[in-house]
């Protein structure tokens, strides 16, 4: 072999050993490696396991894609997940391994993959399909059935390990230029599909220019969602609670957006001063502010919720006010999970504008990383504690 191997071209020998590789890397199947996860319904089970490599024969149709993770995002629903109110764990086993929001480097494919190749950098959609119309064509965000498949979440293990294998439908390619933004192209697609429903509801109206936002809160999902409206030339609002300057604020401000704190201007006073909102988000994870927030809408706007809440909450509100001040001006709520394939392509490109329009502004919202997957008590601990902590993350591995 090695005499085969010496005699051949040294080109033709770079070439076998970079194919060889990964078939070896990817057909051994007593390999295991690290992930991080919980025992749903168990509070504060986050735990480190050995679970066996992912081949990329368990994509059947050539399209397998194996990516080397190096980064994962978390956030608050990963901490949901550790408190048991949220999440379930893939039929058959008792764990569920964390992390939605990946970011990788392509380490091999299948023979039918055109969209990658080894070496570059990628994410992964959430969402898999069930089986409705929506699943079917690609829009699995928007299914039309109660079980939902998300990796990471629900009934199926996520990306906080050292390798997965997906199908090339749910690789989506993160720019070079973009490296630095890594594990926010998941965030980036939720706020990118929350404002691209706004949008498309709206086409009710005929003609709808609109020209003020409220965002409603300054987490990765608030300040992305600014950054969306901001490109699309509204005028907009970042409300918080704490008063600034703080890091939020700088970057509200970066984006040149007016950073709001509710314990100095509240969201009714606002509206009295500036005008009632034609867009509102809300991504507070309050249920009783995404409430109150049905009182700042303007005739004919539209309010989006997009935050997960896994409690039990119960909230009064002026439901007369509301109810009427709606009819009277055809105001529409509209709720957002998730994203599919196209918005992780149009938050990616909103992405690259907005590092052209506000340079090195998004990568301030990148605060806490925590080197290596051993160290998931830490990432918790930042997650449940540290409320200065915009975006927790886990540098898994080097390239
Ligand atoms: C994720 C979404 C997911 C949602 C509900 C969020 O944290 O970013 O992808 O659909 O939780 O499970
Ligand atoms: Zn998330």
């Amino acid at each position: 072999m090695h005499d085969l191997l010496a005699s051949l071209h040294d080109e033709t020998y770079k070439l076998a050993i970079l194919l060889v590789i990964p078939l070896i890397r990817t057909s051994n199947f007593d390999l295991t490696m690290k992930a991080i996860a919980v025992r749903p319904g168990t509070p504060n089970s986050v735990h480190e396991r050995d679970i066996p490599m992912p081949t990329l024969e368990i994509i059947p149709d050539g399209k397998g894609i194996l990516v080397k993770v190096l980064k994962v995002g978390v956030d608050a629903t990963d901490r949901e997940i550790n408190d048991a109110l949220y999440g379930n764990p893939p039929p058959g086993d008792d764990y569920l391994v964390l992390g939605h929001e990946s970011f990788g480097v392509v380490q091999a494919v299948g023979p039918n993959v055109r969209s990658v190749k080894p070496g570059d950098y990628v994410t992964a959609t959430v969402r898999r399909p069930g089986g409705s119309i929506y699943d079917q064509i690609g829009t699995y965000d928007m299914t039309s059935e109660e079980t939902y498949y998300e990796r990471g979440i629900n009934l199926l293990h996520g990306y906080l390990t050292e390798y997965f294998v997906d199908h090339e439908n749910y690789i989506v390619r993160v720019p070079k230029g973009l490296k630095h933004l890594h594990v926010l192209m998941e965030p980036m697609s939720c706020a990118a599909k929350a404002i691209q429903q706004a949008y498309e509801a709206q086409r009710r109206m005929k003609v709808w220019s609109p020209k003020r936002a409220f965002v409603l809160g300054a987490g990765q999902i608030g300040l992305l969602s600014t950054l969306v409206l901001r490109l699309k030339g509204l005028e907009v609002f970042t409300l918080a609670r704490a008063k600034g300057p703080h890091l939020k604020s700088s970057i509200v401000e970066g984006m040149e957006a007016t950073y709001v704190s509710t314990s100095e201007t509240t969201l009714e006073e606002l509206a009295k001063k500036v005008g009632k909102a034609d867009l509102i988000i809300d991504a507070t994870g309050s249920s009783s502010i995404a409430f109150n927030a049905m009182e700042a809408l303007g005739h004919n706007g539209v309010l989006v919720w997009t935050s997960i809440t896994g409690g039990k909450h119960v909230t009064e509100v002026r439901s007369d006010k509301i109810n009427i001040e709606w009819v009277l001006g055809n105001k529409l709520l509209v709720g957002s999970v998730n994203a599919n394939r196209e918005h992780f392509e149009s938050g990616i490109k909103d992405m690259a504008v907005g590092e052209v329009m506000y340079p090195s502004v998004l990568e301030k919202i990148l605060t806490n990383p925590v080197d290596g997957l051993s160290n998931y008590k830490e990432m918790m601990r930042l997650l449940v504690e540290d409320n200065s902590a915009l975006k927790v993350y886990v540098n898994v591995a080097d390239e």
